[in-house]
């Protein structure tokens, strides 16, 4: 058996292992965190660690869709960082 919790990235529509994803999340104040350890509460989007992930989430604002609302800038740039730190 495969210990592995598959969510899918907003970006690709694919389903992955969590573990290779990384977790934005709005709390219930509406703000937004890049949640490394995946254990904020509050309503999650996954986004993978592929460049072109990235790239399409920033020129398509895939999470403001995602959340139905405008995601701060520095999200997105929080989350480029984070995945640059993962390869
Ligand atoms: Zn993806």
């Amino acid at each position: 058996m495969k210990n592995e919790t598959l969510r899918m990235c907003v970006a690709c529509r694919q389903m992955k292992d969590k573990r290779t994803l990384t977790r934005v999340v709005k709390n219930k104040e509406g703000q937004f965190f890049v949640d490394p350890t995946g254990k904020m509460s509050g309503r999650g989007a996954y986004v993978c660690h592929v460049p072109e992930c990235l790239t399409k989430l920033k020129k398509q604002k895939v999470l403001n869709k995602a959340f139905k609302c405008q995601v701060p800038d520095e999200i997105y740039q929080k989350l480029e960082n984070e995945c640059k730190e993962k390869k």
